[in-house]
């Protein structure tokens, strides 16, 4: 047998829920909890790969009974197989999550998890890093500034300047005046941090520009606007890039990019100058061919993330260092849960991950009731 060769003895699929410190709020919704998906796959050596799926239904569509089933499925399916290489069932399983990216996300992340530990290397030893770039094992992630009040936004934004973030990403996109003032606030309370707006398709393209110049009259630029449009708005978005371009705001496809197809449409229409890859959106290998071809585009590159756990977090953490094309790194969910699922032992409390020392697989073992 191949050292890499392992067989699945036994495939667990189930739902974990754990309370969230601070709802989760954006344009088009909110998380109360975290209620995700989690596989585990155990070798007959008795090795074990885990896998999340985090589903957003107001976002996505999908759901946690619709992922659930799906993994358990494929859990059957995988139960006494002998699995040469990862990657291959990986994507011999995909066509039987089409619509449910998540559940898709999960048994990439747990095969892949197995197949790192049962090969004794980090799982971001599973992605080459893209063309011109290195391995990049320490780096940062932004906060993320739910939709709130004024007051909640000031009191976020200056408790985490404390801990030390140096880039807020302020959600927007509900109440415009309201977004306004939040997002003087987070600038006054972390004068010198970097400032990511995501609108969540919230405004249009009039709305966009007015909202933009009024925090440009008071002298804010954001280093990157997310979504700023409705995700089939492709014309919306190419003209807020084009009154955007030489301005330093860089204008970032999230909702509208979730496979390479779409990342093809974005590239070729030039209609943005970024793209927030998630593994909840795409998967991980779909994840890493839309990150090589915007890379190779000369695009700006985000890593982003749904309402995941410290497992899905930190298997997004070794992605990153792994491909090490990624120039805004936004997988900070960990700090708005509650619980042994929050901790991740690559993240410290300031938002800096350090994989320098990691051990085999992704490093984080959930626990199944
Ligand atoms: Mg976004």
């Amino acid at each position: 047998m191949a050292a890499s060769a392992f067989v699945v003895a036994d495939a667990t699929a189930s739902i974990i829920r754990t309370p969230l410190a601070t709802p989760f709020r954006i344009a088009t919704g909110q998380h109360d909890e975290l209620a995700n998906v989690f596989l585990r796959l155990r070798s007959t050596d008795g090795v074990c790969g885990y896998g999340e799926a985090a589903v957003a239904t107001h976002i996505t569509g999908e759901t946690v009974e619709a992922t659930l089933a799906n993994l358990r499925a494929a859990a059957a399916a995988l139960s006494g197989r002998r699995i040469e290489t990862a990657e291959e069932v990986c994507r011999e399983f995909a066509p039987a999550f089409a619509g449910n990216h998540a559940g898709l996300a999960a048994l990439e992340m747990a095969l892949l998890d197995l197949s790192a530990r049962v090969q004794g290397v980090p799982f971001y030893r599973l992605f080459a890093p893209v063309a011109g770039k290195g391995e990049s094992l320490c780096f940062e992630t932004d906060i993320t500034i739910v939709i709130g009040s004024l007051e909640e936004a000031r009191a976020a934004a200056a408790r985490f300047a404390r801990r030390g973030f140096k880039a807020f990403k302020i959600k927007v996109g509900k109440d415009d005046q309201l977004d306004l003032q939040r997002v003087l606030a987070v600038r006054e309370a972390a004068p010198d941090s970097e400032l990511i707006l995501d609108a969540n398709m919230g405004f249009d393209v009039e709305r966009m520009l007015a909202f933009l110049d009024r925090l440009d009259r008071r002298g804010v630029r954001p280093a990157l606007l997310e979504q700023p449009v409705p995700k089939s708005d492709w014309a919306g978005l190419a003209a807020i890039t084009a009154a955007l371009a030489g301005s330093g705001t860089l204008v970032c496809a999230d909702e509208s990019v979730g496979s390479l197809a779409d990342a093809r449409r974005a590239l070729d229409s030039g209609a943005v100058s970024a793209i927030n890859v998630k593994s909840m959106k795409s998967g991980f290998l779909e994840g890493a061919e839309i990150a090589r071809l915007a890379s190779g585009h000369g695009v700006k590159l985000m890593l982003g993330a749904m309402m995941e756990s410290a497992l899905s977090i930190t298997a997004s953490a070794h992605f990153a260092a792994g491909l090490g094309c990624f120039d805004f790194l936004d997988i900070d969910t960990t700090f708005f849960i509650k619980g042994p699922l929050a901790h991740s032992p690559y993240l410290d409390d300031s938002g800096r991950f350090d994989l320098t020392g990691a051990g085999p697989g992704i490093g984080v073992e959930p626990q199944f009731g």
